[in-house]
């Protein structure tokens, strides 16, 4: 299989080269060239198959050219090492847990098998992947990365300026992982990968690459648990809609690009906090990127989304097809506090603030189509990783789980680093 980027569809290149390059040369973003569609047998079936079973037959309906057998199930037995499970919350509503993963947030899942996949592509000198983080995905990354063959991650963060807990989330792994705090902001971080990036002395010496988020190997993974979650699902000959809580737009993306392999999917709902330029978009108005706007669902404030063009290559470009597909909704930070205040009360059940959201959209959809639908609002996160926020939400005590606790106990490993290239680059060659 070939990937083409989304701003050249003539500019086709390997899954190597898609993998370990992450974003096309013109910025686009790679995209593959053929959505297999798999046959109706599956889905009939697929609720007697586990999740690592569906997991292959995915897997393997889109790398097969590229990848053995062998190779497939070791990525997949990989990534799907801890169950997202489909729990009811309401009649007709239910939430995909996807945050028992190590670092319990759903980037767990596209982290674990792009390390797995980087690992079988490189050769035999070994890859670094490096990594400038203001917390969430160094601790994806750092974790979906720890013990994978011939590949070392380097991750920057700026000293002081991260929480401890994420902190200790990635300095405390050692063995494939090192952390580097710099005396700088977040910017400066990403500055020094740049620069490492564009460096050609360095890029002649060390193969890097940046296992960022729009990485087909990060992105393509999340497909599965749609797949999944619909398995999973009574069904009752109810129509489906997804809701997913959306910031980049990567999870929605891969929602829709299981929609494409032929997953029986109504609707979706795009719902995001204040940060609403694609919302805007699917009611009408031009796709506009903004600066970003701080909220309590912060993992998903993100003003210019990178996988936006994704969507709209998922409809081959046609924006009322994909208008049809997606609704998009929008919801303040008071709106997300009630509806985790409320469902609490009603249901027993903890939202974190980005569930929350996802949440408000699915309900406010179902209000329009009464008993048509079954609803799913992912859960992105574990209420434990917005701990205040939700606290003080439902004015009660939030347990962290104990996989969480325990990277509390673990020793900081650091190097210390001024905010200076020359000084990063030597540290890389020695
Ligand atoms: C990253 C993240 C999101 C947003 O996901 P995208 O794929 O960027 O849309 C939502 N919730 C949580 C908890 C996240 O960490």
């Amino acid at each position: 299989m070939k990937y083409y980027s989304t701003n050249n569809p003539n500019h086709k290149v390997d899954l190597k080269e898609a993998v370990i390059k992450g974003l096309a040369p013109d910025q686009g973003l790679y995209m593959p060239e053929r959505i297999p569609v798999l046959p109706e047998e599956f889905f009939s079936t697929m609720h007697e198959l586990s999740f690592k079973e569906i997991g292959y037959k995915v897997i393997e309906a889109l790398f097969s050219e590229d990848l053995t057998k062998e190779q497939i199930k070791s990525l997949v037995d990989h990534t799907l090492d801890f169950d997202a499970p489909v729990v009811e919350v309401e009649k007709d509503v239910y939430t995909l847990e996807l945050f028992h993963g190590p670092t319990l947030a759903f980037k767990d899942f596209g982290a674990r098998f792009c390390s797995k996949m980087m690992s079988m592509l490189q050769e035999k000198h070994g890859i670094k992947v490096l990594v400038a983080t203001s917390g969430d995905t160094g601790s994806a990354v750092a974790n979906g990365f720890l013990d994978v063959d011939g590949v070392e991650v380097v991750i920057l963060y700026p000293s002081g300026k991260v929480s401890e807990l994420q902190e200790k989330q990635f300095t405390t792994l050692g063995k494939n992982i090192k952390a580097i705090e710099v005396n700088g902001v977040f910017d400066d971080c990403q500055k020094l990968v740049k620069e490492a990036f564009l460096d050609a002395d360095l890029n002649s010496k060390l193969l890097l690459t940046s296992a960022n988020s729009i990485n087909i190997a990060r992105w393509i993974p999340q497909c599965l648990y749609y797949f999944y979650a619909y398995s999973r699902l009574p069904k009752e000959g109810k129509k489906l809609v997804f809701s997913v809580p959306s910031g980049n737009f990567g999870n929605l993306a891969a929602g829709i690009l299981a929609e494409r392999m032929g997953l029986p999917v109504d609707k979706f709902i795009a719902a995001t906090n204040v940060n609403k330029v694609v919302p805007d978009y699917l009611n009408g108005a031009a796709f506009l990127p903004k600066p970003s706007v701080q909220t309590i669902s912060n993992s998903m404030d993100v003003g210019n989304p990178s996988n936006f063009f994704r969507l709209l290559a998922l409809f081959g470009g046609d924006e009322e097809k994909l208008k049809e597909k997606v609704q998009g909704c929008f919801y303040s930070d008071e709106s997300t506090k009630e509806a985790m205040v409320e469902v609490k009360k009603e249901t027993g059940y903890t939202m974190d603030p980005h569930g929350a959201v996802a949440y408000l959209g699915l309900k406010a959809f179902m209000k329009g189509h009464p008993s048509a639908f079954q609803g799913v609002f992912l859960e992105t996160a574990h209420p434990g990783k917005f701990r205040s926020t939700v606290e003080e939400a439902l004015g009660e005590k939030v347990v962290l789980p104990e996989r969480l606790a325990a990277f509390m106990e673990g020793n900081k490993k650091v190097e210390t680093m001024e905010n200076d290239y020359l000084q990063f680059k030597n540290y890389l060659l020695a």
